[in-house]
């Protein structure tokens, strides 16, 4: 302990209140969660002191030898968790993750494949205002437009016109299973790397309720907070001994200094955390909650992108509300009910504020909360997108619910 320092109650405060919006609000943002009270413990931990550049057993700083066995015990329950023969546990967030995989199989300019950022893929799958957009030539796939699913025979054509290096698989607005199967297919065809990057889904492909993108993605990366609970950080995974030596190399030096254990000791809490069954029946009830409240929305008139939902999240159309996604967000923050605004697939509203809302399971389902209460959140939800003011009952119904 530092034992002098005067507490910094103008941080503190704030964390507090944090701690209090969080507890008295509905969480409906499809890619959060409440991590464990282990999971914060070690992320707050002395870890945080320790400098590891490198990997176990072969580091640039002396004093690494607890940090290496928590970095190996991570290493090992990613691989367990999700049938992997590699892991490497260093990147800070998803977005590392994914720079570290262009950064290990691509050249600057080459052609890749992803999909559309308002369909549903992830900035870092080739927005012209990213990295991946600036320095690789994109070429995006979309939904179609009757279905507002993946179109594979639009992915395929796409593929052997452009003949892209990488092909990228994963989003953060579809709410429809991802045949990565499919996907490998056509990457086979055209001689493409296939990336899938799980970043949503991830707590859902290692309880077994979604297809799992391994073997048949050469790369896998992900986010750990999401539907996997843990800390906030990312992951690589891969089961092809000559990716994973590259991007190895990628992560550190590459791309990456010094890992963080402490986050890196978190997420091998939340991996085992993942491996007990009781993570399994939580993943099956988050698809059970989206699909309720879904329904919810429906019964009362709502449009839901694609009709439904096989995972975590779907996204509502509110155009023919008169809403947007900005105007929904702010009647919903009013009321303590944190969603984020989403662009449509073939949006008509501005890109700034999105013709819908993205909403999402995960927090919720932490809670305990199952598909019986999803017709109440869907009632508040829809009161508060008509101006009722129902802060009061948010607060009654989710402190019903008790955080981890
Ligand atoms: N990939 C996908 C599909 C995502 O949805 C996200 C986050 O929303 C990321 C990558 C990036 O993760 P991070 O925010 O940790 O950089």
């Amino acid at each position: 302990q530092i034992p002098s320092a005067p507490r910094d109650t103008a941080i503190f405060d704030l964390i507090a209140q944090e701690g209090e919006r969080q507890r008295t609000g509905l969480e409906l943002i499809a890619s959060e969660n409440f991590t464990s009270a282990a999971v914060r413990e070690a992320a707050g931990s002395v870890l945080t002191n320790k400098y590891a550049e490198g990997y176990p057993g072969k580091r640039w700083y002396g004093g690494c030898e607890v940090v290496d066995q928590v970095e190996l015990l991570a290493i090992e329950r990613a691989k367990e968790l999700f049938g992997a023969t590699w892991a490497n546990v260093q990147p800070h967030s998803g977005s590392s993750a994914n720079i570290a995989v262009y950064g290990a199989l691509l050249k600057p300019g080459d052609i890749v494949l992803g999909m559309d950022l308002s369909h549903g893929g992830h900035l870092t799958h080739g927005s012209p205002v990213n990295f991946s957009g600036k320095n690789y030539t994109v070429v995006s796939y979309k939904v179609s437009p009757e279905t507002e699913l993946i179109n594979m025979d639009e992915v395929r054509r796409l593929a052997h016109e452009h003949k892209p290096q990488m092909i990228i698989a994963g989003a953060s607005a579809y709410s429809r299973i991802i045949d990565f199967e499919a996907f490998r297919t056509i990457a086979d065809e055209v001689g493409a790397i296939l990336f899938a990057d799980i970043a949503h889904i991830a707590g859902l492909v290692a309880a077994g309720v979604h297809p799992s993108p391994l073997p048949h993605a050469h790369i896998v990366a992900t986010t750990t907070h999401k539907t996997l609970r843990g800390p906030r950080s990312g992951l690589l995974l891969s089961s092809d001994p000559d990716i994973a030596a590259k991007m190895d190399r990628s992560v550190f030096p590459g791309h990456q200094g010094g890992p963080l254990e402490h986050i890196i000791a978190a997420k091998a809490i939340a991996f085992g955390e993942a491996l007990q069954p009781e993570f399994k029946a939580y993943a099956a009830q988050i698809i059970k909650n989206a699909q309720a409240l879904a329904a919810a929305f429906q019964a009362k008139g709502y449009r839901v992108v694609s009709g439904g939902t096989d995972n975590h999240l779907f996204l509502l159309d509110l155009r023919p509300q008169g809403l947007n996604g900005t105007k929904a967000t702010k009647a919903l923050d009013a009321n303590h009910i944190t969603i984020s605004k989403s662009t449509l697939p073939y949006d008509t509203e501005k890109i700034l504020h999105g013709g819908g809302i993205r909403i999402g399971t995960p927090a919720v389902t932490t809670r305990g909360m199952v598909e019986s209460d999803m017709p109440k959140i869907a009632d508040l939800i829809d009161r508060a997108l008509k101006g009722e003011n129902v802060k009061d009952e948010v607060h009654a119904f989710a402190g019903g619910f008790p955080l981890p």
